[in-house]
This record gives structure tokens, sequence and C-alpha cells, in this order.
């Protein structure tokens, strides 16, 4: 049976040994068109609103699917529903597609502890109620925020029209730390450069610093900095190096001072 739903698994920099998940589309749909994007640009008719959502169930293949391959990793670290064609919460169905995997989960024999079952989201529709109600099951949440100025904001994740503005993001990140009793969330903060002398990247102090206070209101398990590690989607922008992300590392931390936050870079 060919696969439609899974890949990998592959060894994640963040997560260990991952099985990716795609419960979108055989085409990328998004809410965003970031400039370091890795699957290539979003297409004006796939740049959606955040209000969007894709009618897709699981069909009865995605438990076999899942059962056939994981029976093969048993040390397996995470279940990883990602952003490898789009945004996952613009799924109607993520929770079908949830349960499905919790009940598989449940159902094999692990080496040592079962696999993380993990969301990777960009956060533009985490303002909704209903969205965040079934975000909040997953053991672990990545959510991105690269910016937390509007224009750092429009510049780097270049959201639709009707996305909503970076402060109402972060409220609903708030939001969504509470939501999440006993479950974690982590703060992903993608920094690039730029060669472009008219294009402001997102590494530029007003933006790190209203990062690191955004991030100080919002009190994640974890941030997670990073950069640029595949061919990005726009030529002009460029991984920042390790010696910028541990100066990252240490603004963060003197602004957050909060030792409850775990603050590590990739
Ligand atoms: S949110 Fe993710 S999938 Fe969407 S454009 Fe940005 S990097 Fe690509």
């Amino acid at each position: 049976m060919p696969r439609k739903y899974t890949y990998g698994p592959f060894q994640s920099r963040r997560l260990g040994l991952s099985l990716g998940i795609n419960i979108l589309l055989n085409y990328k749909v998004c809410s965003y068109d970031c400039v370091y994007c890795e699957i290539g640009a979003t297409n004006k008719e796939n740049l959606v609103s955040p209000e969007y959502r894709i009618n897709a169930p699981p069909s009865f293949n995605f438990r076999r699917e899942l059962k056939d391959i994981l029976k093969y990793v048993p040390h397996l670290k995470s279940l990883s529903f990602t952003g490898y064609q789009g945004e996952p919460t613009l799924n109607e169905n993520l929770l079908d597609f949830y349960s499905i995997t919790l009940d598989v989960r449940r159902d094999l024999k692990w080496t040592n502890e079962p696999p993380l079952i993990t969301l990777f989201t960009n956060s533009s529709t985490l303002y909704s109620s209903e969205v965040r109600e079934r975000v909040k099951h997953f053991d672990l949440v990545l959510a991105k925020l690269d910016a937390a100025t509007e224009n750092d904001f429009t510049n780097t994740n270049r959201p639709h029209k009707d996305s909503p503005d970076v402060n109402t993001i972060v409220e609903s990140l708030v939001k969504l730390r509470k939501d999440m009793q006993n479950k974690k969330l982590a703060i992903q903060c993608l920094i690039y450069n730029s060669y472009r002398e008219d294009f402001i990247s997102n590494d530029n102090k007003e933006n790190i610093e209203q990062l690191a206070y955004a991030i100080k209101k919002i009190k994640p398990d974890i941030v997670q900095l990073y950069s640029i590690a595949r061919i990005p989607s726009e030529y002009f922008v460029y991984a920042i190096d390790k010696k910028r992300k541990k100066e990252i590392v240490k603004i963060f931390k003197e602004i957050i001072k909060n030792d409850l936050i775990e603050i590590n870079y990739y």
C-alpha cells in the first residue's frame, strides 16, 4: 500500500526520531507565505485565511498505515503532525487524526516511553477557541513565533490579509498555555538574516527584544531558537550562525528572567 499520510521516520534536531504525519492535501495550503519556507512559496490561490477550513477526514487507511510503520520503530520519540504541506490546524478533522493516533499508540508496545504526539502550528488560527480546544490535547505543541512587531511579522511570515495581528497571536498563545494542563508548549522562533539592504530581517534589536517580552508573557515550557537549515523560499535570506544564536539566547534570558522556561538553540 503506498503511503499517503506519513513520511520518515527521520532524525529531528529538536525531537529525536520522529514520524511525520501530513493531514493536509497533496499541495501546500497555508495562511502564511514565510520568506524562509522550506517547502517553497505559497501560491496566491493557496494562501488562505486562518478561517478557511479543509474538510479532509482520515480514511480507513490512516490507521493501517500508522500501524504498519510503527511496528518497525518501537523506539520512536515523536509522532509529529507537521507543516509538511502547510498549516495542519486548517484541517477541520485534526482531532479525528489525533484520536486514531492515540489509539494506535496505546495498542503498540514501546521500547521505552511511548512517543509524544506532537503538533507543529504557525499559530495563526489559535485566536479561535474551537481550534485551541483541539490543539490542547497534543502532548507537545510547537507554536511558531518569529516576530513580535507588526513590521517583522509582515516581512517574515507574509500572512494572509485576514490573519490576526501579532498582539492577538501572542494573547492566543497565552490562552493556549493556560488551556494546556499537563501538556507542553514550545515557542519556536526562526531567526534569519538578509542579503538585501532594503529588506530588514527579523534579526533586529527591536524584534528580538519584543519577542523576549512576548515569551515572558506566554510562559511556555520551552523556547526553541533555530535558523534556516534547507533551501528557503526566497533567495535573499540566509541562516544566522551559532554565535548569533547564543547572543539571542542571552538577550532572551536577560529579559525573560524565568528559570522555569527552558531556552535552547539548534
Ligand atoms: S507557516 Fe510553515 S508551511 Fe506556512 S509558509 Fe510558513 S514555514 Fe511554510
